[in-house]
């Protein structure tokens, strides 16, 4: 069996549906202007690296729908630990034919604390995936997918195995409706294609360290608005109004309500706008 079949096949028994690979050249080949420093390429990283091979999980939608909150804390850190505990077996399956391989960690940082004065991590998983034709860039900085739009975390593995690139989406995903933009608690987004909308990183950060202080990071506001992804058809919740009209919509609003209300410490933010 060819690795690229072995990787699809162990990926499908794991109940991964969203994976692709990237050859490590790709990242020499700029897909836009500014592109991730030099220091930060699968090469540079780990100079062996022949191929990025990169999967995606979701984040179920109406769960993100309570954000902030206690239920997409839980789901966050079991999406987080199974993308490294999947990434892992596979760079431990690609090493067992031979083929030395690593896994990167999903979050690349010790704490928030971290994050605010430096908000980037040693390796980009959305810079991959995007290489390894999984997704787009939107505004909201984050990668879109056809599947589950910005609902999806990716990790990923370093191979020097040498396996076919999949073929890059040319079209981006971001309808440019702007809900991420407006519906932002602190303004760190701007009306332009990434990357000139660049994230205030520090601004999302101080809000991500506020809402862990009261056990109810990450955010998740730029990320449940999003119009696009399969998953708003799947849930019953193609429209985006249900987000900032209550009316008709009464009944997710008060089971937001009520999620929220439990697990979490909310007075700092009791006066934030609902998303
Ligand atoms: S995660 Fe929250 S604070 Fe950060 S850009 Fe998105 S909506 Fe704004
Ligand atoms: S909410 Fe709209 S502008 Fe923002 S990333 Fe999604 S499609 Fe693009």
């Amino acid at each position: 069996m060819i690795i690229r079949d072995l990787i699809i096949r162990t990926c499908t028994d794991m109940g991964i549906s969203c994976v692709g690979c990237a050859d490590v050249s790709r990242w020499e080949q700029p897909l836009f202007s500014p592109w991730v420093p030099e220091s930060f390429y699968p090469t540079s990283i780990y100079p062996e690296a022949r191929t990025a091979v990169v999967i995606g999980l979701p984040v179920h939608l109406p769960v993100v729908e309570t954000a902030p909150s206690i239920w997409y804390r839980e789901e966050y850190k079991v999406v987080n630990s199974l993308l490294d505990q999947n990434t892992w077996r596979l760079a431990t399956l690609l090493n067992d034919q031979g083929f030395p391989s690593v896994s990167i960690p999903r979050d690349g940082y010790g704490s928030i604390n971290v994050l605010q004065k430096n908000p980037v991590a040693f390796f980009s998983h959305r810079h991959a995936a995007v290489l390894a034709g999984l997704g787009t860039f939107g505004r909201n900085n984050m990668v879109l997918t056809r599947a589950w739009g910005p609902r999806v975390r990716f990790g990923t593995v370093l191979t020097t195995a040498r396996i076919d690139s999949d073929p890059l989406i040319e079209t981006s995903l971001c309808t440019r409706c702007n809900a991420c933009i407006r519906a932002c608690p602190v303004q760190a987004l701007e009306e332009e294609d990434y990357p000139e909308s660049t994230t205030n990183k520090k601004a999302c950060a101080y809000r991500s360290a506020a809402l862990n202080a009261e056990y109810r990071s990450p955010c998740g506001v730029c990320i449940k608005v999003c119009p696009v992804g399969a998953d708003r058809e799947f849930y019953d919740r193609p429209d985006i109004r249900i987000y900032e009209e209550n009316g008709s919509w009464n009944r997710y609003h008060k089971a937001w309500a009520h999620v929220r209300s439990y697990g979490s410490d909310t007075k700092a933010h009791s006066d934030e706008r609902e998303f």
